[in-house]
């Protein structure tokens, strides 16, 4: 495997940024997964963070890398006396948040420092979906104000292709979102090999938009050097016809980023 280079540094503490999301605006990230490793359960061919280096369906027996929920209440709460007032509070970061064994509970004193602290803050976080088919996953995912859950392809076929999954079942997550309330979905769309932007992928792909029911779909491609070599960005109209086949055919609102 030929990997590109001069990938995004992984999160080296907990609380980064506020970063200027594109999506969200001044967002204070919440990087509850390790400082020295990616664990995600996927290993995203377009992946900014390079490939992953702790590919796992959960974070068993991973819990000493990981940061304790008075670590993530600490440290947020020390970063909240010191910056103005951001947008958003979103846990993402190197994997997937939703890993963390104890992510229920991280959201709630999340929350809690949050309603102290920085009232105005919004909650988000970036997720892979790999867990929504969790029912405590998915109460914890309620309890914020803007889930956004990954979802790249509509056949388990280009699902395994570019997410690259660690025992992860593509009707589970789909089945997952379906039973979830109010939540964006992220779609990050790619040409080369595997790609989801031509028009059959698109078709599969709008068919599990409609299947999941988001609130709203956020439709983007990569701009930075990836996992692997070979993965093209998709031109900016490629992206918008996309997003109008969303709105007329699945009837959910899209935007580009
Ligand atoms: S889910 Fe996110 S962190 Fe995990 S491999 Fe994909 S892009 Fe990277």
């Amino acid at each position: 495997m030929i990997y590109a280079v001069s990938f995004l540094a992984l999160q080296k503490s907990i609380i980064y940024g506020p970063i200027a999301s594109r999506r969200l605006g001044p967002s204070l990230g919440i990087n509850i997964s390790s400082t020295v490793a990616n664990v995600c359960s996927f290993d995203c061919v377009y992946c900014q963070y390079g490939p992953t280096t702790c590919h796992v369906a959960s974070s068993e027996g991973l819990e000493d890398m990981l940061p304790s929920v008075d670590d993530v209440v600490e440290a947020l709460a020390a970063a909240l006396a010191t910056i103005p007032a951001p947008a958003y509070i979103t846990f993402s970061g190197n994997g997937e948040p939703t890993l963390h064994p104890r992510f229920p509970a991280m959201v709630e004193a999340v929350r809690s420092v949050r309603d102290e602290r920085c009232p105005t803050a919004k909650l988000a976080v970036l997720s892979n979906a790999s867990t929504a088919g969790d029912p405590a996953v998915r109460a914890a995912l309620a309890l914020l104000d803007a889930p956004i859950m990954k979802l790249d392809a509509g056949s388990a076929k280009l699902f395994a292709a570019i997410n690259v999954p660690a025992g992860v079942r593509f009707d589970d997550v789909l089945e997952g979102l379906g039973a979830m309330d109010d939540f964006a979905v992220q779609s990050c769309f790619i040409a080369g090999a595997p790609g989801n932007a031509d028009d059959e992928a698109v078709a599969d792909y709008v068919r599990a938009v409609g299947a999941a029911k988001p609130s709203s779909v956020q439709i983007y491609t990569t701009d930075r050097p990836v996992a692997r070599a070979g993965v093209q960005m998709v031109p900016r109209e490629r992206l918008a016809a996309i997003a109008r086949r969303v709105c007329e055919e699945a009837g959910v609102a899209a935007d580009i980023y």
